[in-house]
């Protein structure tokens, strides 16, 4: 009989319904082992095609390195903090995740949650167990007319959306990054500003990715928002709920009670003192914890890597760029300009994108596709979870929410050397945002909208909009000088004398809420972004 073609490692008891789909395969021959100490699997790594683990086994680069014959690495779940992707992409081994499998399990454990929340029922049985009946004191309310706000319109918050109808709520959410039509069809309301869905919140619960726009989402201002009635659930991600801000709110009875499956640092610490905090039930990360996920990611997980290495089809992994070897290497500095233009133009452009078109100037006829997909992650790295998007998928990522892209090359060089020219489109309004390599690893931001200008896209970025009138450098300065914060560069830039003026301001740390307000109060500024361009 003929030998099969490839050879795929199962570690970390992997559910056996997704190795079936594997064994399944004529061409696959599965070897499953328990979790190997990292010296034998070293040894053994030499041998196989494919690695399909959980977060036990961790693919570190040396591992990957060793792996001559090793072409795709399979997470039954959704982190890979446990798999050292830059090493793999360089190396040119696919990693492929399940990112929906977990999606049921943590939609229903909300509502386990929030039913034990509103009923008490941790505290009816603790009270049940000792030996009392404290019936009286341990009366609820009912879900339904209760209104829930929903932050993050994604795979969970969307699941939870549809069964909290089934309860009768009334359904409000927040992500501006989700169509109008997913709203319509999952028949909940949208709300425009975090700020107005909190003061109508009886719940709220959040479903989006941990990224530097959702750490500390709700903090101290937007508790004080809800009602003290209110309840508040995080089962997404340690930390876009302040743990501290929470704590105080529960103490001084600002709240009717919260839920934590997440934490800024898992474990949660024994002596931890969020662990007495009144009226907050925790669990300990229990989102996913269901045979059921577990199948359902090593299914996806295992049918994904039985894909990839029978047919090459790559659409599942988080990695791949189409460019590999000695010419990412090269195009690399080119990459991460552009990645960087792309958050800059999506921060001069927030709310909903449809449009991404990038033209790139010089001599490399297969640039302009991997940098379009880097334009793409650097404009959507803030609203999909940054470790789950990746060259490979985000053209897959960016099409699924409708947004158009097109890419063209010219063959010359552009005004100032290798040029990337990146325009953005969203509502009735558009951006263009342009980035020239200068020398071979130097990429400096030469244009941003009409505006000619010239700073290097590093540390955080201020762009502020102004009337062209004498004096505004000076405060602009002095505010900065104030808050602590250090100016890197500073290129002021204007079309005609009293006209329309642009600062482009690389700072060294990021400027607080309160500072950018500030600038927008002064009367001659007319728009501030900020952008984090490390
Ligand atoms: P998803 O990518 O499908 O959805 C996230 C949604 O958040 C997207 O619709 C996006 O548009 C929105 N969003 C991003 N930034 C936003 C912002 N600043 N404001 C408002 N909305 C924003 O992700 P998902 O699969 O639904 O997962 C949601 C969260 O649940 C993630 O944090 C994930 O890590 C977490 N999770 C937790 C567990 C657990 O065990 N507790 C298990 C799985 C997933």
């Amino acid at each position: 009989m003929k030998e099969p073609r490839f050879r795929v490692m199962v570690t970390d008891e992997v559910d056996p319904e997704g190795i079936a789909l594997l064994r399944g395969h004529p061409a696959i021959r599965v070897d499953e082992v328990p979790t190997l100490p990292p010296a034998e699997l070293l040894e053994r790594i030499g041998e196989y095609d494919a690695l399909v683990g959980r977060s036990a086994t961790r693919i570190t680069g040396e591992l990957l390195e060793r792996g001559e014959r090793l072409r795709v690495v399979g997470r039954a779940g959704v982190g890979v903090d446990n798999i050292d992707l830059e090493r793999a992409t360089a190396l040119g081994v696919a990693v492929i995740n399940a990112p929906g499998g977990n999606t049921v399990s943590v939609a229903e454990l909300f509502f386990g949650v929030l039913l034990a929340l509103v009923r008490h029922l941790p505290e009816a049985h603790a009270t049940m167990q000792s030996g009392r009946w404290d019936r009286s004191r341990l009366g609820g309310i009912e879900l339904r007319g209760r209104t829930l706000l929903v932050v993050g319109l994604g795979r969970i918050g969307g699941e939870v959306a549809r069964r909290a109808r089934a309860f009768g709520m009334n359904l409000l959410a927040y992500d501006p990054y989700v169509s109008a039509a997913r709203f319509e069809e999952l028949g909940v309301e949208r709300v425009g500003r975090l700020q107005d869905g909190l003061e109508r919140a009886d719940v709220l619960t959040l479903h989006v990715p941990l990224t530097t726009e959702t750490r500390g989402m709700i903090g101290a201002g937007e508790l004080a928002r809800l009602s003290p009635r209110a309840y508040v659930l995080n089962l997404a991600r340690g930390g876009i709920v302040d743990e501290g801000a929470l704590a105080d709110a529960l103490r001084a009875g600002r709240l009717a009670g919260a839920a934590l499956d997440v934490f800024s640092k898992e474990p949660l610490a024994g002596d931890h003192p969020l662990r007495s905090v009144p009226n907050l039930f925790l669990t300990p990360h229990l989102g996913a914890s269901t045979t059921d996920a577990q199948r359902s990611v090593a299914v996806e997980a295992c049918a994904a890597v039985r894909d990839a290495l029978v047919t090459g089809d790559l659409s599942a992994a988080l990695n791949a760029t189409g460019v590999g070897g000695a010419g990412w290497g090269e195009l690399r500095p080119l990459v991460d300009l552009t990645e960087r233009l792309g958050r800059l133009a999506r921060s001069l452009l927030p709310g909903g994108l449809s449009g991404v078109e990038l033209r790139y100037s010089g001599p490399r006829e297969e640039a302009p596709r991997p940098l379009l997909l880097a334009a793409l992650q650097g404009a959507l790295r803030d609203v999909v979870d940054r470790r789950a998007i990746n060259l490979v998928n985000v053209h897959h990522v960016a099409t699924e929410r409708g947004i158009e892209t097109a890419w063209t090359h010219v063959a010359g060089r552009g005004e100032v050397g290798e040029e990337v020219d990146l325009r953005m489109e969203g509502g009735d309004r558009s951006i263009r945002v342009v980035g020239a390599l200068l020398g071979e690893a130097h990429g400096r931001i030469v244009r941003i909208g009409a505006f000619r200008v010239d700073v290097a896209p590093r540390g955080t970025m201020v762009v502020l909009r102004n009337r062209d009138v004498p004096g505004v450098i000076g405060r602009v300065g002095t505010l900065l000088g104030e808050a602590g914060v250090n100016i890197a560069e500073y290129h002021q830039a204007r079309l005609q004398a009293g006209g329309e003026a642009l600062a482009a301001i690389s700072v060294d740390s990021r400027l607080p809420p309160e500072l950018l307000e500030r600038f927008s109060s002064l009367p001659e500024v007319l728009d501030v972004r900020q952008v984090e361009m490390d």
